[in-house]
């Protein structure tokens, strides 16, 4: 705590402007602001609009909103005062928000090793290192999206597509799940998470190449192997969408050794989410017309080699 007193008071509570309305002492007391900006004081006659500007940047307070413009950190935001706010209504009661803070590259982070302070570490290092060398990309990247590639991959802290593959902000879209599996088209349910992002990438985002990366040692493909029951919990009512693979792996990988089978596995189970790619609409569509080609990949972070594959569409002829 007194770690993050002092880390808050580089700032202090004078960096945060009390007019915004935040009546809480508390959260005032742990919110403060980048330092490059200077905050200003609505007065308490400004009911409903006042500007200001300041380094550079309009500050504009709009009723509850607060909005921040100008400069090559344009951006607009809601008043971090009614985002507390907000934030703190969907608790439910017992549950409070604490140590809300803006971090950027001027913000002293302490080093003590806990995992938090080494996110907002490294963010500080990306700030001064990659986005703030970067201003056209991310100028750009504020605009929209156009990633060219949809990967869908485990989330297995093992496997990290971005640093993988070299990519940059902006050039593949990733979703990330356990087994990195596509469920099959279907209308049942609510929550379809995976299917969402596929239909959004392929019919909004229009990307023309999707990759589904299976890995070495998945958890999500052990479980799906070395289970009898697939209910009563979300991992394996998930894993389940993969026992094509597992039929197909007890089949032909019959007698040999379970890792062998794992591995296989692994594969089989990228395929299955392949053929389930095919069960949405508009990506078969896509797929027949050219527009859209689907890959399997796994990623062996034993063997340290990726294996790519493709899969294509061709006519079948019609026989009398
Ligand atoms: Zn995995």
């Amino acid at each position: 705590m007194e770690a993050l007193q002092r880390s808050y008071g580089v700032l202090g509570k004078s960096a945060f402007t009390p007019g915004f309305g935040v009546e809480d002492p508390v959260v005032r007391e742990r919110v403060r602001v980048a330092p490059r900006v200077e905050p200003f004081r609505v007065s308490s006659s400004a009911r409903h609009l006042r500007t200001r500007e300041s380094g550079g940047l309009t500050w504009r307070h709009v009723g509850g909103n607060e909005e921040v413009k100008g400069g090559r950190d344009a951006r607009s935001v809601t008043t971090r005062a009614a985002l507390l706010r907000g934030l703190g209504g969907l608790l439910k009661s017992g549950y409070v928000l604490r140590h809300h803070e803006i971090v950027d590259e001027h913000t002293a982070v302490e080093n003590t090793g806990d995992v938090i302070e080494k996110l907002k570490n490294g963010f500080k290092n990306f700030k001064k290192t990659e986005y703030n060398q970067k201003p056209d990309l991310y100028a750009k990247l504020a605009e929209g999206q156009e990633p060219k590639v949809m990967m869908i991959t485990c989330a297995d802290s093992r496997v990290c597509p971005t640093m993988l593959h070299g990519l940059e902000a902006g050039e593949a879209f990733i979703v990330r799940n356990v087994a990195n599996l596509v469920p099959p088209c279907e209308g049942s349910g609510e929550h379809h998470g995976t299917s969402a992002a596929i239909e959004f990438a392929v019919t909004v985002l229009q990307v023309d190449r999707i990759v589904v990366m299976g890995h070495s040692n998945c958890g999500g493909i052990r479980a799906l192997m070395t289970r009898d029951v697939y209910s009563g919990d979300f991992v394996g009512s998930w894993v389940r969408i993969g026992l094509p693979a597992k039929k197909k792996t007890l089949s032909l990988m019959s007698g040999k050794p379970f890792h062998e089978q794992c591995t296989f596995c692994e594969q089989e189970a990228v395929n299955v989410s392949l053929a389930n790619l095919l069960t949405f609409p508009f990506i078969e569509e896509r797929v027949k017309a050219g527009k859209l080609h689907i890959y399997g990949m796994h990623y062996d972070f034993v063997e340290g080699q990726l294996t790519s594959w493709e899969i294509e569409h061709e006519e079948v002829p019609v026989h009398a």
